[in-house]
C-alpha cells in the first residue's frame, strides 16, 4: 500500500513537472510568437507611413509651385498610385490650397481646424465618408500637408494568424484595434505590452499570454502531454514493481501478519511424575513460502523493535482461540495455556482490551490463561506495565515470570508484580547431569524461589537426570525436549485426542518436531 501510494505521487510528480515544463515552452513560445506578429505589424504600418512620407515630397513641391490642374493632376495620380494612401491635401495660411480628390475635395470634416501632429489617428466621426483614417502630417513654409492612409490597411497590418492575439495601433491616446473605430485611451492597459516604432510616433499594443493556459496545452501540447502521461505512468508502474521488491524485512513481516503467515506451535507442560499434560506453551513460528518454518529468536526481536509485536501477538490469541477452544471439553481441568508478551505490548493502550478479548474466547471454559513476561528486558521501567498486569491478574490471568534468574528484574520485581509462578530457565537445568556439583546453581535458584513462596515450572528439560533431579526437588510442572518439542496445531491435537494423558510417551525425542 505504501508502496503503491509512493509510486502513484512520484508519477503524479512527473506529470506536473513535465505539464509545467511544456507549458514553460509553450508560453515562451507564445510570447516571441507575438512579438514577432507584433513587430511585423509594425514594420507594414512603417512601410505605409514611408509611402506617405514619399508622396509628401510631391506635395511640398506643388505647395511652392502653386496648385495649377497640372499640380492637380500630379496629387491624382501620387495619391492612386501609391497602395495604401486615400488622399494627400495641401493647406496653405489656414486655408485649403490644393488636394489629390476631383476639384479639390476634402476627406475630413473641418480640415482647416485640425491640429497640427505628426501623426493622428482620426475617428470615423471626423471623416466624411465615416471611416477612421491614419494621417502623416509635414509642416510647409506657408502651412502643412496632410497624408491620410486607409483604415481598411492599417486594420489588415494588424491582423494576426493567432485567433488570441490581436493587435492594436496607439497614436497617443488614441487606439485603432483590428475592428471597431478609433478608441480614446489615455493608458495602456496593465495586461497589454507595447512595441515601439522607431521612424514614427506610434506603438503597437500587444497582449501578453498568460503563463498557465488550458486551451493553449491541449491545443498546441497534448502530444507532448499524452507521451508525458504515458511516460510518468510506465515509471510508476515500474517503481511500484521495484519497490514491492525491494521491501525491508520489516514490511516483509508486515505482510506475513496480515496474511496469517506466524502460527503458533503448542509445547505441553507436563506433571513430571505423572506424566500428565498440564498445559502447553504457545510459541510462534513463521510459516515461510519459501524458507519453511523460521524460528522466533529472527523476527521476535524485530517485532518487538517496530511495534509489530502487538498485531503479531494478537493474531496468535485469535488463533490459539480457534485451534484451543473446541478442544476444551477434552482438556484437564484448570489447563494452562501460556504465551508470551513482550513488554512493549504491556505498556501499549490496547494491551487490557487484546488481553480481555483472548479471555472472551474461551469465556465459561476451564482453561487459565497465562501471561509468560520475560525477565530479559527491564519491567520496572513503566509502573504502567505493573499496573496493567496486578489489574489482569485480578480479573483471572495466571502471570508467569519467565527466563527466571537471567534478566533484570531480579527481586525487587517481585514485590510490586503479583506473579503465580516463576519459569526457571533452560540454561540452569541443562547443567543438571550425572557430574557431581552439576546442580548446585539450581539448588540455589530453587530455594531462592521457595523462599518467595513461589510455584515453579522447569524449562528445557532434555534428559531423565534431569527429570529425576527435578521430581527429587518437587518441581511438579516440567516442560522440554524430553516430553516434546513445540508442534503445529495438527500434531499436538492428534497427540492430545488419541492419548491425553500420556504425553511422556507421546512428546518422547523420537516424535516428529519442529
Ligand atoms: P521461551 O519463552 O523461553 O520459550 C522456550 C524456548 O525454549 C522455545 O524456543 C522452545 O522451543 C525452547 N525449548 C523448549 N524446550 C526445550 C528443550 O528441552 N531444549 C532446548 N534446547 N530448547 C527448548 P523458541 O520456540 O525458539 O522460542 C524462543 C523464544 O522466542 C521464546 O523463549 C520467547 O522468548 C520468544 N517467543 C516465542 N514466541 C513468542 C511470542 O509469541 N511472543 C513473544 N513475545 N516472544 C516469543
Ligand atoms: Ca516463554
Ligand atoms: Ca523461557
Amino acid at each position: 500500500m505504501r508502496n503503491s501510494l509512493l509510486a502513484f505521487v512520484s508519477a503524479l510528480a512527473l506529470l506536473i513537472v513535465g505539464v509545467l515544463i511544456i507549458n514553460w515552452q509553450l508560453w515562451h513560445l507564445a510570447q516571441s510568437n507575438t512579438v514577432a506578429m507584433a513587430k511585423n505589424s509594425a514594420q507594414t504600418v512603417e512601410s505605409m507611413l514611408n509611402e506617405a512620407a514619399a508622396a509628401t515630397v510631391t506635395a511640398q513641391r506643388i505647395a511652392q509651385e502653386g496648385c495649377t490642374s497640372q499640380a492637380q493632376l500630379d496629387l491624382g495620380a501620387e495619391a492612386a498610385l501609391k497602395p495604401h494612401l486615400r488622399a494627400i491635401m495641401i493647406l496653405d495660411q489656414g486655408q485649403i490650397m490644393c488636394t489629390s480628390l476631383p476639384g479639390n475635395g476634402v476627406l475630413i470634416k473641418a480640415l482647416t481646424q485640425l491640429p497640427y501632429a505628426r501623426l493622428s489617428l482620426l475617428s470615423g466621426a471626423r471623416v466624411k465618408d465615416g471611416l477612421p483614417v491614419l494621417l502623416l502630417q509635414t509642416l510647409t513654409p506657408g502651412g502643412r500637408v496632410i497624408v491620410s492612409i486607409s483604415d481598411a490597411h492599417v486594420r489588415s497590418a494588424l491582423a494576426t494568424v493567432a485567433h488570441d492575439v490581436s493587435l492594436s495601433l496607439r497614436v497617443e491616446d488614441r487606439v485603432l484595434a483590428h475592428s471597431g473605430d478609433v478608441v480614446v485611451q489615455e493608458n495602456k492597459p496593465a495586461r497589454l505590452s507595447a512595441l515601439v516604432s522607431l521612424r514614427y510616433p506610434f506603438s503597437i499594443d500587444y497582449p501578453l499570454p498568460p503563463f498557465f493556459s488550458a486551451d493553449r496545452l491541449m491545443q498546441q501540447g497534448w502530444g507532448l502531454i499524452l507521451l508525458i502521461v504515458f511516460l510518468s505512468m510506465t515509471i510508476g508502474l515500474i517503481l511500484r514493481r521495484y519497490l514491492g521488491k525491494s521491501t525491508t524485512y520489516e514490511d516483509d513481516l508486515r505482510k506475513a501478519i496480515e496474511k496469517g503467515e506466524i502460527v503458533p506451535f503448542y509445547q505441553p507442560i507436563v506433571n513430571g511424575e505423572t506424566g500428565v499434560i498440564q498445559g502447553v506453551e504457545v510459541l510462534a513460528r513463521w510459516k515461510h513460502p519459501k524458507s519453511g518454518f523460521i524460528p522466533p529468536n529472527v523476527f521476535i526481536p524485530i517485532a518487538e523493535k517496530s511495534g509489530l509485536i502487538i498485531p503479531l501477538t494478537k493474531s496468535l490469541m485469535a488463533q490459539v482461540v480457534s485451534h484451543l477452544n473446541p478442544l476444551s471439553s477434552r482438556l484437564p481441568e484448570g489447563f494452562h495455556i501460556g504465551i508470551n508478551i513482550s513488554a512493549r505490548h504491556i505498556t501499549s493502550d490496547s494491551f487490557l482490551g487484546d488481553c480481555s478479548h483472548f479471555h472472551q474466547g474461551f469465556e465459561g471454559k476451564r482453561v487459565k490463561l497465562v501471561l509468560e513476561i520475560t525477565e530479559r528486558e527491564p519491567l520496572l521501567d513503566s509502573p504502567h506495565l505493573i499496573e496493567n498486569l496486578n489489574s489482569l491478574h485480578t480479573k483471572g490471568f495466571v502471570i508467569a515470570l519467565d527466563d527466571f534468574g537471567t534478566g533484570y528484574s531480579g527481586l525487587s520485581c517481585l514485590h510490586e508484580l503479583r506473579i503465580d509462578y516463576i519459569k526457571i530457565d533452560q540454561s540452569f537445568v541443562s547443567r543438571v547431569s550425572g557430574q557431581k556439583d552439576s546442580t548446585m546453581l539450581l539448588d540455589c535458584v530453587i530455594e531462592l524461589a521457595r523462599k518467595m513462596s513461589l510455584s515453579i515450572v522447569a524449562e528445557g528439560v532434555e534428559t531423565l537426570e534431569q527429570l529425576e533431579y527435578l521430581n527429587r526437588n518437587k518441581i511438579a510442572l516440567l516442560q522440554g525436549y524430553y516430553f516434546g518439542k513445540p508442534v503445529s496445531y495438527i500434531e499436538f491435537i492428534k497427540v492430545l485426542l488419541s492419548k491425553p494423558r500420556a504425553m511422556k510417551q507421546d512428546f518422547s525425542p523420537q516424535t516428529k518436531h519442529a
